[in-house]
């Protein structure tokens, strides 16, 4: 088994070495596959945003930059995660990338993701305790069964493998299980689709005292991971921070 490891890490390795370095925005040389000045140029990439759910917020007058205040809606209901780290917004060129990433079968574009997203990270998860760092394990939200034998792989896992490799944290795919299929979310308005993703996930192994990043690609509502996150702390895990490539725009 960790010979069957160690020999998977060696191919993805040499796969990586074999790939094209090239930005998937603008298609310059790039050995990360997303240049700088690309990801700066996202859209919300630079926004303000609630350190618990990602939403943008306003700065508030006389606070000090570094110290971000939770939105509204946290403060009022706080979610059962303890934050979220997200790319930029859930608009073009973002949407665009993740849209070939999910129907293209293109898996190689979750690495770009995955790294900038790590990077984005590590003020985050570096500001951890010393015992939460050491507990960090990295899962995906999982698709539905029908979906992945559609598509063939689930692109967030793609984009928790890179984020974990690029990070050298413990990749762990089996946390989350569906329990159920959820309809698409583009039919579903906000409430319907927090209904159907009430206990959308199960958690077939204990978790206790990890500190869990759960990554996903878009996170709209938050609902799902919502749903996710309270899944694993009912499994024991210590807290759960959340990380998507993109955010919704709240409308
Ligand atoms: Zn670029
Ligand atoms: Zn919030």
């Amino acid at each position: 088994m960790r010979m069957l490891r160690a020999l998977s890490a060696r191919l993805a390795a040499l796969a990586d070495a074999c790939l094209p370095a090239s930005c998937i925005v603008c298609g310059g040389d790039e050995p990360s596959g997303l240049c700088a000045a690309c990801e700066d140029d996202l859209p919300g990439s630079r926004a303000a945003r609630c350190p618990r759910c990602a939403m943008r917020t306003t700065p508030l007058a006389g606070r000090e930059a570094g110290d971000p205040a939770e939105c509204a809606a946290c403060v009022a209901t706080p979610p059962s995660f303890a934050r979220t780290i997200v790319l930029a917004d859930y608009a073009a060129p973002l949407d665009r990338v993740v849209h070939a990433l999910k129907f293209g079968r293109d898996a190689s574009l979750a690495r770009p993701l995955g790294r900038r997203l790590a990077r984005r990270a590590d003020a985050a998860l570096g500001a951890l305790p010393a015992t939460a760092r050491e507990t960090l394990v990295v899962t995906a939200v999982p698709l539905a069964g029908e979906r992945l034998a559609e598509r063939g792989f689930n692109q967030s896992l793609e984009i928790a493998r890179a984020f974990a490799r690029s990070r050298s944290l413990p990749l762990a795919h089996a946390l989350l299980v569906r329990l159920r299929p959820s309809a698409p979310a583009s039919t579903l308005h906000a409430h319907e689709r927090r209904r159907a993703l009430h206990e959308a996930f199960g958690a077939p192994l204990r978790v206790d005292g990890r500190t869990i990043v759960v990554v996903d690609d878009v996170m709209t509502t938050g609902a799902t991971l919502e749903s996710a996150a309270g899944t694993l702390l009912r499994a024991g895990a210590a807290s759960v921070i959340n990380c998507a490539v993109a955010r919704t725009p709240d409308r």
